[in-house]
C-alpha cells in the first residue's frame, strides 16, 4: 500500500473502447484479485458522484503500489494516467481536489494589505485553482470532493495562520476581487466595442486618464478591441484591472508582449496601488519574468509539483530568497529538491571568443513606411554562423521590420542588399487556426519528425510529447508558444529569427526552449536571432547584442551586433536601469533607481556586468 502517491486519470485522454483495459490487466493488485483499476461505474466507496464516463477507469490510491510499479502508465496507449509519489514532507490532505483520481492542490498564497505577493512556478501546478479559492468562486473541499464544500472547515484548517485574516474577511464578505487573466488574446472573443467602451466600465476609482496616459494606450483608446494588438491589449488588460476598485486585485502574468519600459512601468503601477495609504489593497500576482518579479514583489510563494497531477504553494518567503531558492532548485524550509540542477549566470561578461565563419555581412541599410512615418536606419554589421544574436529594443522600433529586411520580403528603400537568406521566422503573436492535430502539422513541416535526434533536441525541451495528439486550436498560449518554436526550428534556413520565444513560458520552459535553441543553432551551424525582453532569458541565450533605440513608431536605429558587456550597457543606458548582483547566487537584481549602487554603476558605466 503506497499512502503517499497520487493516481490521476485524464479524462480527455482516457479511451476504453479503444484499449481493452491494459491498464487493469497488467495492474499487480488486479492479478491478484483486488479491485485497484475498476471502471468508474463501479467505484467501490459508492456515495460519490461519478465524473466522466462510468466506462472511464478510477484507480484506487489505496490499493496502488504507487511510482515505483507504474506499470499501467506504461502500458496505457493514451497517455491517460499518472501516477506520482507525494513528497513527504507533504503531511496535510489536499487543501482542494477536483475530484476522485484529479488534480490536488496543497496549500493557498497568502494576500495581505499593502503588500505584493509573488507566486513563482511552473504552469498546470493549480496556480489558478488557488486563485479562484482566493476569489471565492470556488470552495476548497479540502479534498472531501464528495460532500459539500464549506468556507469554515477550510478556516479551521488554517485558524492560526497568516490566512486566517483573509479568510475571515472573505467568509463575511467583505472582499471586492478584481482580475487580469493570463490569456489576453482571448479578450476579443468577449467583450465588443472599443477600447474606450472597454475601460470606462471599469473606472471605479476615478484614475482611467492616469493609468490610460501611463500606459500610452491613448492612441488606441477608439480602436475595436478586436483590432489592436497582443500588446496594446496587454496594457489595456492590466489599465482595466487597476482601475477597479477592489480589496483583492490578482494579475496572472503582467509581461507577456510588453517591453522592459512598459514592465517597468506596470511594475510601479501595480506598486503605488498596493502603497495607497487610504486604502488597504492586497496585489497577488503571478509572473515568469524574474527580474520583474524580483523588483516586483514583497513575498513570493514558490509553486512546485507536477503539472496536471498536483501542486504545493509553499508558505510565504522573502522575494530575494523565493527566487533565489528557486534558481538554486532546492527549497530550503520545505526540505525539497524541485529541480536536479540549478539555473546560473554569469556574473562577467563572457570573454570575447574567436568568431567562426561569417554568415552574412551587411552594409547600412534605410527602410521607410508610407510617408516616412516610421523609419529605420541599420548600421553595417557581420553575423557568424552558428551564434544566437540577442536582439533587444522597444516595441514598434524596427526589429521585425529588420527581419523582414533579410528574408527579402520587405525590399530598403534604395539599392539591394545583394543577399537574401532563407529565413525561419517565429513571429510575436502567433496565430495558427488550423484545424490539425500538433503532430500532423509538425510533420508536415521536416522529416526528421519523429526520429530520435528530432525527439531529443527538439520535442523533449520543448515538452511536446504530451500534446502531440492534440488540436491546435486547442492549444493554450504557452503550448503553442511552444509549438511554433518547434515549428521554427524544425524548418530548414540559414538564419532563424524568434520574436519573443518567452511569452507564456513558464521559467522552467524558457530554460529549456534557451539550450533547445542554442544547441539547434551550434550543432546545425545555423544561426538565430532571438528578439526577448526577458534580461534572464537573453542573459541565459545570447551570444552577442544587437541594440535597437529611437523613438517607437516613429524611428528606429539598429546598432551593429556587439558584444554582451558593450551591447547590455548600450542596452540599459538607454533604458536607465542597472543591475547589481545577488551576493549569493549571483543572479542579476535590478537596482533601486538613486541607490548608491545605481549611481555608482552609472558614473563607471557598468550597467550589467560588474
Ligand atoms: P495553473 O494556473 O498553475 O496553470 P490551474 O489551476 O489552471 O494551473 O490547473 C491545475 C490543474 O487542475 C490542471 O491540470 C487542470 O487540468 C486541473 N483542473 C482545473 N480545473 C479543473 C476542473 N474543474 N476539474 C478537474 N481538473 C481541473
Ligand atoms: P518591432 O518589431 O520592433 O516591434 P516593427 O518592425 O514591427 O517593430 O514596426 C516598426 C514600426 O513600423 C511600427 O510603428 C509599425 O507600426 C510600422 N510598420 C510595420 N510594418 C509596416 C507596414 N507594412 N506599413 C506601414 N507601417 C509599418
Ligand atoms: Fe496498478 Fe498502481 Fe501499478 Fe498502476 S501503478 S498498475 S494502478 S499498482
Amino acid at each position: 500500500m503506497a499512502d503517499d502517491s497520487i493516481a490521476v486519470v485524464d479524462l480527455d485522454r482516457c479511451q476504453p473502447d479503444r484499449c481493452n483495459y491494459e491498464c487493469a490487466n497488467y495492474c499487480p493488485p488486479n492479478r491478484t484479485g483486488e479491485e485497484c483499476i475498476t471502471k468508474r461505474g463501479e467505484m467501490a466507496d459508492d456515495g460519490d458522484p461519478i465524473e466522466g464516463d462510468p466506462e472511464q477507469i478510477r484507480i484506487s490510491e489505496e490499493l496502488c503500489l504507487g511510482e515505483t510499479c507504474g506499470i499501467c502508465v506504461e502500458k496505457c496507449p493514451f497517455d491517460a494516467i499518472e501516477i506520482i509519489n507525494l513528497p513527504q514532507e507533504l503531511d496535510d490532505e489536499p487543501t482542494h481536489r477536483y475530484g476522485d483520481n484529479a488534480f490536488a492542490l496543497y496549500g493557498l498564497p497568502v494576500p495581505a494589505p499593502g503588500n505584493v505577493t509573488g507566486i513563482l512556478g511552473p504552469n498546470g501546478i493549480g496556480k489558478s485553482t488557488a486563485v479562484k479559492a482566493l476569489a471565492d468562486e470556488l470552495v476548497p473541499n479540502l479534498g472531501e470532493y464528495g460532500g459539500d464544500a464549506d468556507w469554515e472547515a477550510v478556516l479551521d484548517r488554517y485558524r492560526g495562520s497568516e490566512l486566517q485574516n483573509y479568510l475571515t474577511q472573505l467568509i463575511d464578505e467583505e472582499i471586492t476581487v478584481a482580475r487580469k487573466p493570463q490569456y489576453v488574446d482571448q479578450i476579443p472573443k468577449q467583450f465588443d466595442g472599443n477600447t474606450r467602451q472597454l475601460l470606462e466600465q471599469t473606472d471605479e476609482r476615478g484614475a482611467l486618464d492616469e493609468l490610460v496616459e501611463r500606459l500610452s494606450i491613448q492612441p488606441i483608446m477608439d480602436q475595436p478591441i478586436d483590432s489592436i494588438s497582443g500588446g496594446e491589449l496587454q496594457r489595456v488588460a492590466i489599465a482595466a484591472t487597476l482601475a477597479r476598485d477592489a480589496d483583492f486585485y490578482f494579475l496572472d502574468e503582467i509581461t507577456p508582449y510588453l517591453d522592459i519600459g512598459q514592465r517597468m512601468v506596470v511594475a510601479r503601477l501595480i506598486r503605488e496601488l498596493a502603497d495607497d495609504p487610504d486604502a488597504e489593497r492586497s496585489m497577488l500576482v503571478v509572473e515568469h519574468d524574474l527580474a520583474i518579479l524580483d523588483l516586483l514583489a514583497d513575498t513570493l510563494h514558490v509553486a512546485y509539483g507536477e503539472a496536471g497531477v498536483f501542486g504545493v504553494m509553499t508558505d510565504p518567503k522573502s522575494v530575494r530568497n523565493g527566487i533565489n531558492e528557486y534558481l538554486e532548485g532546492y527549497l530550503n524550509n520545505e526540505n525539497m529538491r524541485i529541480r536536479p540542477e540549478s539555473i546560473t549566470f554569469e556574473e562577467h561578461a563572457p570573454r570575447e571568443s574567436t568568431r567562426g565563419t561569417p554568415l552574412v555581412e551587411y552594409p547600412e541599410i534605410s527602410k521607410s513606411y508610407g510617408d516616412g512615418e516610421f523609419s529605420l536606419d541599420v548600421d553595417s554589421g557581420m553575423i557568424y554562423e552558428g551564434e544566437v544574436l540577442g536582439v533587444v529594443g522597444p516595441n514598434g522600433i524596427g526589429k521585425s521590420t529588420l527581419a523582414k529586411l533579410f528574408a527579402g520580403s520587405v525590399e530598403p528603400d534604395s539599392g539591394g542588399l545583394g543577399f537574401d537568406l532563407d529565413i525561419s521566422y517565429k513571429p510575436q503573436y502567433i496565430e495558427i487556426d488550423q484545424p490539425m492535430r500538433v503532430d500532423s502539422f509538425l510533420s508536415s513541416i521536416t522529416d526528421e519528425f519523429g526520429t530520435s535526434y528530432w525527439d531529443t533536441e527538439v520535442a523533449k525541451p520543448l515538452q511536446l510529447n504530451s500534446i502531440m495528439e492534440q488540436q491546435l486550436t486547442d492549444l493554450s498560449g504557452g503550448e503553442r508558444q511552444r509549438v511554433a518554436i518547434a515549428a521554427c526550428l524544425s524548418e530548414p534556413a540559414d538564419l532563424y529569427v524568434l520574436d519573443e520565444p518567452s511569452a507564456h513560458l513558464d521559467v522552467e520552459q524558457r530554460v529549456q526552449a534557451t539550450s533547445a535553441i542554442r544547441r539547434y543553432a551550434e550543432n546545425h551551424d545555423a544561426t538565430a536571432l532571438v528578439i526577448d525582453h526577458d534580461i534572464y532569458m537573453i542573459d541565459l541565450l545570447a551570444d552577442r547584442l544587437m541594440v535597437f533605440d529611437g523613438e517607437p513608431a516613429q524611428h528606429g536605429h539598429a546598432a551593429a551586433p556587439q558584444e554582451m558587456r558593450a551591447g547590455m550597457n548600450d542596452f540599459l543606458a538607454d533604458l536607465d536601469i542597472t543591475f547589481r548582483r545577488d551576493e549569493g547566487t549571483g543572479r542579476p537584481r535590478i537596482n533601486k533607481p538613486g541607490s548608491q549602487k545605481d549611481s555608482q554603476q552609472k558614473r563607471d558605466g557598468e550597467y550589467y556586468y560588474s
